[in-house]
């Protein structure tokens, strides 16, 4: 099959029609009552959120970054504190930690989960180090035992951005599970609509066990205030929109479904790229399953850039997560990070390239996509 339309990286509009009846009421509904602040969809969404999770506390905000942002206030990390984070990332995780005057400290991560390396966390621990900032990427989290027993020896806290990984598990050497991003201090997500649960604009959540923790997020994402017009602490205006709430309310209901379709897509992808020598597929951790926010390969002897021209010319979107690695933007220009300081993140830079991932990739497409792709590399 010679496909003619051109295959997105995510499918949104091919999803929601399938959810159309059911999406539109739950909007009308907001229409319909005016509620578009802080509405009963807020509520309700947050409680389904905590009971999928597991989890005591879900806190909504307006977005991602937002809730990493509330996060760190919320902790008291003050001007100078360090914060350890993942040199490939998404810029968000990092832009939040220099916004507040913290000092972002890059660590490296693993060549094949791409999660953050343990033991440069170790290394790069100071008496100055407050938190921890893992970050789950492409859908499958970072080693949190781990993390979690580096964070206890030294005191530190663990801020867990799982904005490409809800809905994942996370397995505990003892044969426990949790959701992923449920197990550090605060888990931080977003709900951008191409994200795992995404709604049709911005969003975002923060979960947390701890009660009192949780007062602070919800303090500071609404003005720092405890009552109304009581404002104890310095906060911001951040908030999940009613209508984002009532689509992710629906939205949240199709989650496992979802992400059972990316990993069926992701298998289809894995057969047909097996053992070839110019491909690495992506890894499985032991302990997380993975709920492919993105299906990202390694090329090598490879020319990256015109493989994507050849591919685009034939309908088929690819992209590159991420092309420059953090230490190498202006904006995280720093005498901490020179060039050389991140070699896995660098080669990764370079070698990354991710096929279309979505929840509505049919066998033809799929078929298509894999042998065309086969084709052009030889
Ligand atoms: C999307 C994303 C964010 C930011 O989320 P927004 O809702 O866009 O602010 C943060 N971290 C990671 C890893 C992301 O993928």
């Amino acid at each position: 099959m010679i496909s003619t339309k051109k295959i997105q990286m995510v499918d949104l509009k091919g999803q929601y029609q399938k959810i159309k009846k059911e999406v539109d009421a739950s909007i009308q509904q907001v229409i319909d009552t005016t509620a578009f602040i802080n509405g009963p969809a807020v509520k309700e969404f947050q409680t389904d959120l905590e009971n999928y999770l597991k989890v005591k506390h879900v806190i909504p905000c307006a977005n991602g970054t937002d809730a990493l942002q509330i996060a760190m206030m919320a902790l008291e990390l003050k001007p100078g504190d360090e914060v350890i984070t993942a040199s490939f990332t998404y810029v968000a995780t990092a832009e939040v930690i220099g916004l507040l005057g913290l000092v972002p400290v890059l660590v490296d991560v693993n060549p094949d989960t791409f999660d953050i390396d343990l033991d440069a966390i170790e290394r790069n621990i100071t008496p100055k180090t407050k938190a921890i900032v893992p970050v789950h990427l492409f859908g499958q989290s970072a080693n949190m035992e781990k993390i979690m027993l580096i964070a206890k020896k030294h005191n530190l806290f663990v801020i867990e951005d799982v904005a490409q990984a809800i809905g994942g598990d996370y397995f505990f050497e003892d044969g426990n599970k949790a959701k992923t991003g449920t197990i550090g201090t605060i888990g931080c997500t977003s709900f951008f609509p191409s994200k795992n649960l995404g709604c049709y604009g911005d969003g975002g959540a923060m979960f947390t066990n701890d009660d009192e923790l949780a007062k602070k997020l919800r303090m500071i994402a609404h003005h720092g205030q405890s009552v109304q017009y009581k404002h104890d602490v310095l906060g911001v205006n951040s908030r999940l929109d009613t209508i984002q709430a009532a689509i992710l309310k629906v939205k949240l209901k199709h989650l496992d479904e979802y992400a059972a379709s990316r990993n069926k897509v992701a298998e289809h992808y894995d057969n047909a790229f097996a053992n070839h020598p110019k491909l690495k597929t992506p890894t499985r951790s032991k302990h997380s399953n993975h709920v492919f926010h993105q299906y990202t390969l390694k090329l090598t002897n490879i020319d990256r850039t015109k493989l994507r021209e050849q591919l685009a010319e034939r309908g088929i979107s690819s992209m590159v997560y991420y092309p420059i690695p953090l230490h190498f933007q202006k904006a995280f220009a720093s005498d901490r990070n020179k060039q050389g300081d991140f070699p896995v993140t660098e080669k990764l830079c370079e070698q990354v390239l991710s096929l279309p991932m979505h929840t509505e990739l049919d066998e033809d497409t799929l078929n298509y996509i894999t042998k065309t792709f086969l084709e052009l590399i030889g």
